[in-house]
């Protein structure tokens, strides 16, 4: 009796955690991390220090890579060119295009075209319906404008939607407690469910370079209290790739994982076209980087829904108005 229990226990716990390749995509996932004002050459600052060393060893391991030539901010001189902040900068981020597209121009998001250039994981429900996608922030509008404004009248794409809304009468000050929600609640997902996307968002380092959190620090690899919001952003980053690596059949799995910023900072704003404002970065890991373009090319921020769809195998549908992608996953290469 205690046996058949053993393994109908361990049955179900296999079920709950992971198909492996019957998944959507055959086994292959995608985990995007999203660290908000996250100055390129601090983060570089706080590896070398020893200040972040999950991404170091993530961006140092055989399939892993840390890109500097990575922008934010569109092309400047053209309809593109947007401000360095967040709206415009998460838009980019999860639907592919600028702002000549998608319409948001700051965090208001007033005039955003969300319905016509949608977040990237309403098109994966589209052609997946039985996809699992899975969004956490800590940053409302990520969910209030971003994702609920891509819905199709109204119909909710998205299987875990966690938004943790920070205190503003604390003026922000418990963004770091935020961010351990986020985590939390995104380890459980990756623990109990089978996400073929998630998206995760932490907040806490933009709010430390606006000096919002401690009036001391500032946006610049000179601050120790914004290097050490980024220390504490890189072990949840840690936590989150060590559950997907300890899913039971994370052999069979084929995990892409993006983590960039959506724009740097000076002094304690963004917004501006300086270098520390539109200059960003991404760790990425996974078999099929297209390496070369992202180590030796300037690469725009709109570049990583087309390396997710390109990962996923998933052809852009012509009315989701994608920008061409990096790389052409072999398949349709050929
Ligand atoms: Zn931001």
């Amino acid at each position: 009796m205690r046996s058949t229990l053993l393994i109908l226990a361990l049955g179900s716990q296999l079920f709950a955690h992971g198909p492996g390749k019957d998944g959507a995509f055959g086994g292959k996932r995608v985990l995007f991390i999203g660290i908000d004002g996250c100055r390129a050459d601090a983060v570089v600052s706080a590896m070398e220090r020893g200040l972040a060393p999950q991404l170091k060893m993530l961006s140092e391991s055989a399939d892993g890579l840390l890109t500097r030539q990575f922008y934010a901010g569109g092309e400047i001189g053209t309809p593109t060119h947007q401000p360095t902040v967040s709206g415009p900068g998460w838009t980019s981020l999860l639907t592919g295009v600028w702002l000549d597209k998608h319409g948001v121009k700051d965090n208001r998001f007033i005039g955003g075209r969300l319905q016509s250039y949608s977040c990237f994981m309403r098109h994966i429900k589209e052609v997946k319906p039985k996809a699992f996608c899975a969004s956490f922030a800590d940053w409302p509008p990520i969910h209030d404008f971003i994702a609920d404004g891509s819905r199709v009248e109204g119909k909710e794409f998205l299987d875990v939607k966690f938004t943790c809304v920070p205190d503003a009468k604390r003026h922000f000050v418990d963004n770091p407690e935020k961010d351990v929600e986020v985590r939390d609640e995104a380890l459980k997902t990756l623990r109990t469910q089978n996400p073929d996307t998630m998206f995760v968002y932490f907040g806490q380092v933009d709010e430390f370079g606006h000096g919002a959190t401690d009036s001391r620090a500032n946006f610049s690899p000179d601050s120790t209290l914004y290097l050490n919001a980024i220390s504490h952003v890189d072990s949840h980053v840690g936590e989150l790739v060590r559950a997907v690596q300890a899913r039971p059949k994370f052999a069979e799995e084929d995990w892409l994982v993006l983590i960039t910023t959506d724009h740097g900072g000076r002094g304690n704003g963004h917004g501006g076209d300086s270098e520390a404002e539109r200059n960003i970065w991404l760790v990425a890991h996974g078999a099929k980087l297209p390496r070369e373009k992202l180590l030796n090319e300037l690469v725009p921020q709109t570049a990583l829904v087309p390396m997710i769809y390109a990962h996923l195998g998933i052809t852009p549908k012509p009315e989701w108005n994608p920008e061409p992608p990096l790389s052409v996953p072999e398949e349709k290469a050929k």
